[in-house]
């Protein structure tokens, strides 16, 4: 068993992609364990994505994700971080496989609809920087 963070991004909420986006892990068995939407604040998305500080695209990639709400979601199964990025798909939606939902949803490299932790580590930090052990459900 193993937990992963995923957002479905300001662009996907704006979108009405909320419900197609579910139904992606509803239907690979991924169980979501929390829920919440939230309209990030600067502080928050800066210290989500710390680890691209130092990239060109940080302040409009802080800016993106501060523009609207956001769906905050924890989900859970046997290889749940690798699972959850592959039906996200490759991190630029052209190219991204067909049937991925950033390939399907999304616009370009940075308005790309969903996040996902990319390694136990890093997942543990970003479940934990969103959501009280007490919010996760089973
Ligand atoms: P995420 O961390 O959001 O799941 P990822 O792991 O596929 O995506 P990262 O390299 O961690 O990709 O980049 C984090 C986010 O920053 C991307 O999802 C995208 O929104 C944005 N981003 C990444 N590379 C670029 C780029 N070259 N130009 C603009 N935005 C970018
Ligand atoms: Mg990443």
């Amino acid at each position: 068993m193993q937990r992963t963070l995923a957002i479905i991004k300001p662009d996907g909420v704006s979108a009405g992609h909320i419900g197609k986006v579910i139904a992606h892990i509803e239907r690979e068995g991924l169980r979501i364990a929390a829920m919440r939407m939230e309209h990030l604040t600067k502080g928050e998305a800066e210290g989500f994505y710390d680890v691209h500080r130092d990239k060109p695209f940080f302040p409009s990639l802080v800016s993106f994700m501060t523009e609207g709400p956001c769906v905050l979601l924890v989900l859970e199964g046997e290889n749940a971080i690798e699972r959850w990025r592959k039906l996200m798909g490759a991190t630029d939606p052209a190219k991204a496989e067909p049937g991925t939902i950033r390939r399907e949803m999304g616009t370009n490299i940075e308005r790309n609809v969903v996040h996902g932790s990319d390694a136990p580590g890093t997942a543990a930090f970003e479940v934990g920087y969103f959501f009280r052990g007490c919010e996760i459900h089973y």
